[in-house]
């Protein structure tokens, strides 16, 4: 059951304005099927723009932000909770806590950071929450094609590859989200080759 979802995304719009427009979509489709949204609580790109979006059609946003970063990406002041922290990881920390999933939408090294963060400790079986990326306009095919080029490689278990799940869709990324379960601990070490 997923009540409440973390948004990881970019801190920047990019260039194509479909990732702007696909934040706003996800920040209100959220809203309209009552789930919550935890993020980074910052005003500054796709952050801001998927809060924005929610809190506009009704939708429930948590910002949680480290002190040094309230200046820098300008902490969103109409947020309907703003947490305050002293550091980036227990930002991260308090994130994963509160949410019962993870989406990232475009983003880059921070973003990066968080969604491999959140994907390592399901991994080591630390926490069992989905981990979906949302794949717009194909931003993220080039890191799914690693993802499986390192799984061929025997670098990634193929438990580990279906950790992250991803789709081009907002209501299918939910979908796939709603219906994963982590693999039975048994499953997780056991490797076979090709
Ligand atoms: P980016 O995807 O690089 O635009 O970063 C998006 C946001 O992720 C940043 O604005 C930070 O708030 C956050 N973030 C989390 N961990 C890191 C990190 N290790 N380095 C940079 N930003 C981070």
């Amino acid at each position: 059951m997923l009540r409440r979802i973390c948004v990881f995304c970019g801190s920047n719009g990019g260039v194509r304005p479909v990732y702007e427009e696909a934040a706003r979509g996800l920040g209100q489709l959220l809203a309209e099927r009552r789930i919550g949204i935890v993020y980074g609580g910052a005003k500054v790109g796709l952050m801001g723009l998927v809060a924005d979006a929610a809190l506009a059609a009704g939708g429930e946003v948590t910002g949680i932000i480290p002190r040094m970063l309230v200046e820098r990406e300008i902490a969103h002041p109409g947020l309907t909770s703003l947490e305050v922290v002293e550091t980036m990881t227990e930002r991260k920390l308090r994130m994963a806590d509160l949410a019962d999933g993870f989406i990232s939408l475009p983003g880059a090294l921070g973003t990066l950071d968080e969604l491999f963060e959140v994907a390592t400790w399901a991994q080591l079986g630390l926490q069992p929450k989905p981990n979906g990326l949302l794949n717009i306009a194909g931003y993220y095919d080039a890191l799914l094609e690693f993802l499986d080029h390192a799984a061929g490689e025997h670098f990634l278990r193929p438990q580990h590859r279906k950790l992250i799940l991803a789709s081009p869709d907002a209501g299918q990324l939910l979908a796939q989200m709603e219906s994963f379960r982590m693999p039975a601990e048994s499953e997780w070490f056991s490797y076979s080759r090709p």
